[in-house]
Order: C-alpha cells, then structure tokens, then sequence
C-alpha cells in the first residue's frame, strides 16, 4: 500500500521548531516510502484563529523544501485540505457512531477543558452521566430542539493496547480515559473526532505527532474499531526539549522557525539541524540536504529520548552552511545587514572577509559596527605579546604605514599586503609589527573580521589615512 502521512498544522502564526520536526519527519516517511504527503490545515478550533498563520505555515514549509502532494492550495483527490471546509462532514459519522456505540448525546453544559503548565490539555477521566440516557428520549429531546454535544461513550473496564513505531506497546487502562465531547454545539468536530475522520478519509497510512497524543490515541483506537476501519501505523515523537527539564515553548520566549530566520539561521542549515533532532543516520555524516533525507530516511532510526534543542550545535552547522555558499549568494543574503554602511565602503570586499568568519547573518551587525565608527580606544590596543607589538613599535610603524599607503595606487588586498610586507622587510620588523597596528589603527579593535589589508580594502584610502591619524595622535 503506498505510504501517506500527513501534516496537519492548527494555525497559531507561527512555527514551532517541534511542529516543523514534525512536518520533516512526516515528509521524509511519504517520501522515503515513495509515498504522498499531504497538508492538511487544522482550524476548527475558531477562538485560536490567527489572521495570515496558514501563509506563514505554506512559507515555512516551501523554504525548507517540504513540498506536499496534496493541500489547501493544491487540491488533491481527498479534499477539501482545510477542515473549517469540511464541517458538513463530520457530523454523519458522529451520529453514526452514535448508533454503533462509540458514542452518545450529551445535554450538559460544555466542561472547561483544563491545561497543564506546558499548555496542554489534562486528559480527565470523565464519565458522562448522559451516556444512561436511553437513545430514543435522547432523540427526542434533541428533536424537541433541546443543543447537545455528541460525546465519547467508553467502556471503563480492561486496558488498551497498541504499538507505536517510537515507543513500543502502550498500554493504558480504559478507565484513565476521558468521555470527551467529538461533536460541539455549534456542529464543529473537536480535534478528537475530526483527526480519526480525517485520517481514516484522506487515507493516512502512517499518523505521526506529537508524544503529547501517545494517552488520548486509545480513544481514537476505539472510533477506528467501532467503524471498522484499518488503525493507521502510529510514530510518536518525543518532545523538542530547550534543557532536560523544560520543553522548547513559544509561550517561554523559545525560538521559532521564524525568530531563527530573523536572526540569519538559513532554512537549510535548520531543516539539516531539526533532522537530527530525534533521528540519526547511523554514521558519523552530519551536513544533509533533504533531497539526501529522502533517500535514507527510516523509522526505526528514530530516537525516544527527548531531544535537546542545542543552539550552539545549530550555529556551528549554520556556519558550515555559510561557508559553503557561492560568494554571490553570500553577498546578496548579507546586503541587507550593511545597509547603513557608510557609501565609500567595498561592501563585496566586505562580505568577502566576512563569509569565512560569521556563523550567522545575525553576527554581521556587531563585526562591522567599527566601519561605521570607529570606536574609542586607548593606546594599550596596540599592545601584544605574540605580535610583538607595543605602544613603541606602533609609535614607529604608524607614520611609515601612512606614507606607503598615501603613495599606494594599487588599493586591492594583494597590492597591499605586498607593499606592507616590504615595508616591514625594510625596516627589520616583523610582518606582525606592522600589520598589527594597521589593524588597530583601522578599528580600534583586538578583532575584526579579516586582517588590515582587507579593512583596508573595505574601508577606502580616504578613511585609512584618516584612521591612522587619528592613531597617531593617541600615541
Ligand atoms: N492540529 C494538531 C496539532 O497541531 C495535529 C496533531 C496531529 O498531527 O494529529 O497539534
């Protein structure tokens, strides 16, 4: 049978790092399979609405190359993709279930759902008093236009029982499970009913969520029997952790997909971090592309310890990532962090000296705040050991630096670097001695992104000169 998952985000307004594991892991399953994945938009939940939050899901999912088969947008065999648009549907199969047993009308007011710290909902052990009701006076009253919610009806007696791909057999007594409402007033599924409906619809072969579902699964085990349809394979993933205490929370301030891009993480360098996030390739290979994904990907590498989400990790590959990109590309993603620098600066020369040397588009502002202006710095700057360099040797170096570079014409990386080094050889000094405090007089820096010829380069002869006069006069 061809593999199907399926992604079925609810509109929030943004992407959970945990949602878009998620996401990842159900694509690389269809895909590896040589299956079909599908999006399938969660929105009946209408108090949680969120103007815009579909695009920012369809945005996400197409810069990190997920590519669904089917969805909202595209249409397939098995729509409609958004479930607001499916709400006709579900309430014939609650009334059916109704007539086989799995469920009952119920005439009290809705409960308050009650959610732990983390924001997810506590499974009770509700027994409804309702599910006593004879179903002919319950007809009756609902004929007579009396609202009612169609409930859950569980027989609390025995245990549940099934396999999940990540955590093994789950067994779970019937009386831990709650009679929860599947079909509201208003006529709208709760997820509760409307994923089993869906799934079983869109012909989803693999479910794969969350770890927060492995309790509430039994009850959906329960629909799948009473209808007779096949259950689907189920893949629980463990949470997305920011320590070994605390899951990664939006709610807690914790990066998004989004608050990654902001801070100039690449979509590519995210979707390889998350891919191994809870799945590991079995050898010491750690830089994927996901079209590398979809040939290897499997279940049975999939990891149920939570996961720690390590930034320091993710910024290292980012890094990686950076270092990779044609310098082109480099140029034209790291453009706009140099938008305000002074118009007399090389900004190709300067993201030259910068793509070996940042790990992130983020980083760029704080290594070139020196260009713009230079910071104030004492003559103890221009101290050091390794260098062999002091307040004396810039004392001498500065004024000979100045002079060569006043005549130089040829103002490229290689034209000076070569005129410095003559003039070092000239004088019997070291390389250091003379690059070194070049590279302070230029930025008033111990670092900086590249050595002084290439700020020398970035920052134009003009400056330069008027650089090392200002160094002078400190000394
Ligand atoms: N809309 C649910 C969520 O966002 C989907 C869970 C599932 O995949 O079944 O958590």
């Amino acid at each position: 049978m061809k593999i199907r998952t399926r992604f079925a985000p609810s509109p929030t307004g943004y992407m959970h790092i945990g949602n878009l594991r998620t996401a990842l892991y159900e694509y690389l399953i269809a895909k590896a399979g040589g299956g079909d994945f599908l999006l399938r938009i969660e929105d009946t939940d209408q108090k949680r609405y969120v103007e815009g939050a579909t695009d920012i899901i369809y945005d996400t999912l197409k810069m990190v190359g997920i590519n669904w088969d089917e969805g909202p947008d595209i249409g397939g065999d098995f729509g409609p993709y958004i479930q607001s648009e499916r709400k006709d549907l579900y309430a014939p199969y609650a009334h059916k279930l109704v007539e086989l047993g799995g469920a009952h009308y119920c005439f009290c007011a809705e409960r308050e759902k009650e959610y732990d710290a983390e924001g997810n909902e506590v499974i009770c052990k509700f027994e409804d008093p309702c599910k006593r009701i004879p179903l002919e006076e319950a007809r009756r009253r609902i004929a007579a236009g009396e609202p009612y919610t169609i409930r859950q009806t569980i027989n609390k007696t025995g245990k549940s029982k099934y396999e999940d791909k990540v955590y093994g057999i789950i067994e779970i007594d019937y009386d831990e499970l709650d009679e929860g409402v599947l079909l509201k007033t208003d006529g709208f599924p709760t997820y509760n009913f409307a994923n089993v409906i869906d799934d079983h619809l869109m012909g989803i072969t693999h479910v794969v969520r969350g770890s927060e579902y492995l309790p509430s699964t039994p009850k959906y085990n329960l629909m799948y029997d009473t209808f007779g349809w096949e259950r689907p394979v189920y893949v629980h993933l463990p949470p997305v952790m920011k320590d070994a205490q605390h899951k990664l929370s939006k709610r807690n301030g914790d990066a998004s997909f989004q608050d990654l891009l902001a801070k100039g993480y690449l979509p590519e360098a995210i979707i390889n971090y998350i891919a191994l996030l809870g799945w590991n390739p079995g050898t010491e290979q750690e830089i994927f592309s996901i079209k590398e994904l979809e040939q290897i990907f499997s279940i049975d590498r999939l990891n149920k310890s939570p996961a720690i989400f390590d930034i320091v990790k993710l910024t290292w590959m980012n890094g990686v990532y950076i270092r990779n990109l044609p310098a082109e590309e480099f140029y034209r993603l790291a453009e706009p962090h140099l938008a305000d620098m002074p118009a007399n600066v090389d900004k190709r020369a300067l993201a030259a000296a910068l793509q070996p040397r940042v790990e992130t588009f983020g980083q760029i502002a704080e290594q070139v705040d020196f260009i713009k202006e230079l910071p104030d710095y004492t003559p103890e700057l221009f101290v050091n050991k390794k260098m062999k360099t002091d307040i004396e040797v810039a004392r001498k170096a500065l004024p000979l630096i100045k002079e060569v570079l006043t005549a130089q014409t040829e103002w490229n990386n290689d034209a000076l670097f070569a005129a410095l080094k003559s003039l070092a050889e000239a004088n019997g000094m070291k390389n250091g001695q003379i690059l070194y405090p070049a590279r302070i007089a230029f930025s008033g820096r111990e670092t900086t992104p590249g050595g002084a010829t290439e700020l020398a380069v970035v920052l134009g002869k003009d400056e330069c000169l008027r650089r090392i006069d200002t160094a002078i006069a400190k000394l």
